[in-house]
C-alpha cells in the first residue's frame, strides 16, 4: 500500500530534439516520497495495467529506495542513427564512448547504406571498441540471416545484433543460422518474457528495463531468472527516472556490456540542474535520486490544463490496480 499523493504530483512535457517512436514530446510526471523523487512516464497508449509496473518502479524509488550497487560507473553506448558515413564517424569520435549502437534497416533497401555507416564506425572506434546494430525488429528470417551476415563483416565482427525479426520464434531461427550474438529487446517487456526468449534459445543477450518491469529488485530477479547476460536500456526517462535504470546497472551482479544509458540528450531539457550524462563513455552510479530543479520543473511544467487532468486521473487508477 503505498501514500503517495496524486494531487502533488507534477506533470512535465520536454520537448524532444527528434522523433522518437513516434513522438516529438515527451510527457510524465514527478512525484516525492520520504526516499526522494520518482517519475511516472509510461507512453500514453499503455493501458492502465501494464502502467502499474512503471509506477510500482516510481514507488520502490520514492518509497523503499534501491538495493546496494556493486560497481560505482556503468560503461554506455553511444546512439548512431540512421546518417550517413561522415556524420556516424563524428558521431561516434565525440561520444568517448568505447560501444556504439548503430541504428540499421531503416528502410526497405538500406543494406548498402548500413554496410558504409557499420565500417565507418568501426574505423572510429579502432579494434578494441564494440558495434552493436538494432534493426528494431523489422526483418523476416531469411533478410535478416544474409543482412547480418553482410554487416557483421563490414564492421569486422558485431558484439550483437539486437533485434533483427519480430518474434521470439524468429529471433530463434536467426540465431541458430549465424555466428553473431542476438539481443532481444523488443521481446522482452512483460517480466515473463526474459525467460521465454532464454528458454527458446532465442537470444545471447537479453535488453532489461526496470521501468516497465516493476523496479530494480523485480527487474535483478527477472535478469537472474532468464541467466542471460544483460543490458539496461532507458525507457526515454529524465534523469530522475534514469536514475532507477542506473542503479540496476549498478546492482547486476554481471555486467559485461555496455548499456544503453546515454540518453538524456534525445531531451531538449531536464528537470535535473546536473543531468545525468556520460563522462568518457562513463555515467555514475547514484545512491539517491537526483533532486528536480524548482526552475526546470516552472520551465517544463504542462502548459495544457486538460493535459494535466488526464496524467492525475490515470496516476489515480493505476495507484489503486497498485493497492
Ligand atoms: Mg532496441
Amino acid at each position: 500500500m503505498s501514500d503517495l499523493d496524486p494531487a502533488a504530483a507534477l506533470v512535465y512535457a520536454i520537448p524532444l530534439r527528434t522523433r522518437f517512436r513516434g513522438i516529438t514530446v515527451r510527457e510524465g510526471m514527478l512525484l516525492e516520497g520520504p526516499r526522494g523523487w520518482g517519475e511516472f512516464c509510461p507512453f500514453v497508449e499503455y493501458d492502465d495495467r501494464e502502467a502499474a509496473n512503471w509506477l510500482a518502479t516510481t514507488v520502490e524509488q520514492i518509497e523503499e529506495g534501491w538495493p546496494e550497487p556493486v560497481r560505482d560507473r556503468i560503461p554506455v553506448n553511444c546512439t548512431v542513427p540512421a546518417v550517413g558515413p561522415e556524420r556516424a564517424y563524428s558521431i561516434v569520435a565525440e561520444s568517448g564512448c568505447h560501444t556504439a549502437k548503430v541504428k540499421i534497416a531503416d528502410h526497405p533497401d538500406s543494406l548498402a547504406e548500413d554496410i558504409e555507416r557499420v565500417a565507418a564506425v568501426r574505423d572510429a572506434l579502432g579494434r578494441d571498441g564494440a558495434v552493436r546494430v538494432d534493426a528494431n525488429a523489422v526483418w523476416d528470417v531469411d533478410t535478416a540471416v544474409t543482412n547480418l551476415r553482410q554487416i557483421d563483416r563490414a564492421a569486422q565482427g558485431l558484439e550483437y545484433a539486437e533485434q533483427p525479426c519480430r518474434t521470439i520464434e524468429e529471433l530463434a531461427a536467426v540465431r541458430r543460422r549465424v555466428d553473431i550474438p542476438i539481443a532481444a529487446d523488443e521481446s522482452i517487456r512483460r517480466a515473463e518474457d526474459p525467460l521465454r526468449v532464454a528458454v527458446a534459445g532465442a537470444a545471447d543477450i537479453a535488453v532489461l528495463k526496470c521501468t516497465p518491469l516493476g523496479g530494480v529488485r523485480r527487474a535483478l530477479r527477472v535478469a537472474q531468472a532468464a541467466g542471460l547476460p544483460c543490458v539496461i536500456s532507458s525507457a526515454l526517462e529524465t534523469s530522475v527516472g534514469l536514475s532507477a535504470q542506473l542503479a540496476l546497472a549498478g546492482a547486476l551482479p554481471e555486467l559485461d556490456h555496455a548499456c544503453g544509458l546515454g540518453t538524456v540528450d534525445l531531451f531538449t531539457g531536464d528537470v535535473v540542474a546536473e543531468s545525468l550524462r556520460p563522462v568518457d563513455g562513463y555515467l555514475s552510479v547514484p545512491r539517491t535520486p537526483p533532486i528536480p530543479d524548482p526552475a526546470l520543473l516552472e520551465r517544463f511544467r504542462h502548459p495544457d490544463p486538460e493535459r494535466t487532468a488526464w496524467w492525475r486521473s490515470r496516476l489515480e487508477r493505476v495507484l489503486r490496480l497498485l493497492d
